[in-house]
């Protein structure tokens, strides 16, 4: 069923790694990875790395993302960067990322923006959407996805639409947060049920039978192939357990299987 659509595997580094340690990474992780045409590999390193790993990367085996931009392309915001000032060196770029929103307090209009400033900018946003512990336990996550998803594509047009990646990352189950849990597969196939729904009300049938979904939240080496298999799940954003390239290595291998298996 889910057959035509590629699976995403990402690596988001957040604030970790200095260039020259990026760069020891990614040279062990290409003498170990044969890349296969229906997974993507996709390292999101620091904003200082993306320069030196952009030289250094083979592009038919990795591609990189930044985890932020500006909604601008230019302009006086002291400390930003701009799409246009990282798309030679990126083909995708994470919108949206809970700490974005909870630690830097972006708002759903600025994601708005920056979703089309990518789009603008020939690159694709992965756009994070995700439930609060507390939304969920008020059991308004059906509510959360809906107004995420709503406010996150309100500037993006039907010809649009298909350069869009969505990451399901429920806030509770992100690792780096206290007393943070795995989410359940059957929780997760509802949620993407839940996102093609929106997609297909708002777009049409087709493309949200096309729509790349993709599941973050403590997914490590010994949980991602099942994660994988759910219905849906078009692949995997991973923070904590890609810092150690053995693991993303494993977690690349994994989903080449199970991408076999469908
Ligand atoms: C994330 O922060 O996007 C994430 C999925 O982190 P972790 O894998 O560490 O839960």
């Amino acid at each position: 069923m889910d057959n035509n659509r590629k699976t995403y595997i990402i690596a988001n580094w957040k604030m970790n790694f200095t260039p020259g340690e990026a760069s020891l990474y990614l040279n062990k992780l290409a003498n170990r990875y044969q890349p296969v045409r229906k997974v993507q590999a996709i390292l999101a390193p620091g904003m200082v790395s993306l320069q030196t790993l952009s030289l250094q990367i083979n592009r038919r085996q990795f591609k990189l993302a930044a985890q932020n931009c500006h909604w601008q392309d230019y302009g006086s915001y002291t400390g930003e960067v701009s799409p246009t000032q990282i798309r030679s060196f990126v083909d995708y770029v994470i919108i949206g990322h809970s700490e974005r929103r909870y630690v830097f307090n972006e708002t759903d209009k600025i994601i708005a923006q920056k979703v089309a400033a990518a789009i603008r900018n020939g690159l694709t946003p992965i756009l994070c959407i995700g439930e609060t512990e507390l939304e969920r336990r008020d059991g308004e996550t059906k509510a959360a996805i809906y107004d995420q998803l709503a406010a996150g594509l309100s500037q993006v047009s039907a010809e649009d639409i298909d350069k869009v990646i969505i990451a399901y990352e429920p806030v509770w189950a992100i690792s780096s947060n206290k007393g943070a849990k795995p989410a359940s597969p059957l929780d997760i196939e509802e949620v993407q049920k839940l996102i093609r729904k929106h997609i297909a009300r708002r777009y049409d049938a087709q493309t949200a039978e096309n729509i790349s979904i993709l599941y973050g939240g403590s997914v490590n080496k010994d949980t991602a192939a099942g994660y994988l298999s759910i219905d849906g799940i078009d692949g995997l954003l991973i923070g904590n357990a890609s810092l150690i390239a053995d693991q993303f290595c494993a977690i690349l291998e994994i989903a080449k299987g199970v991408k076999n298996e469908r």
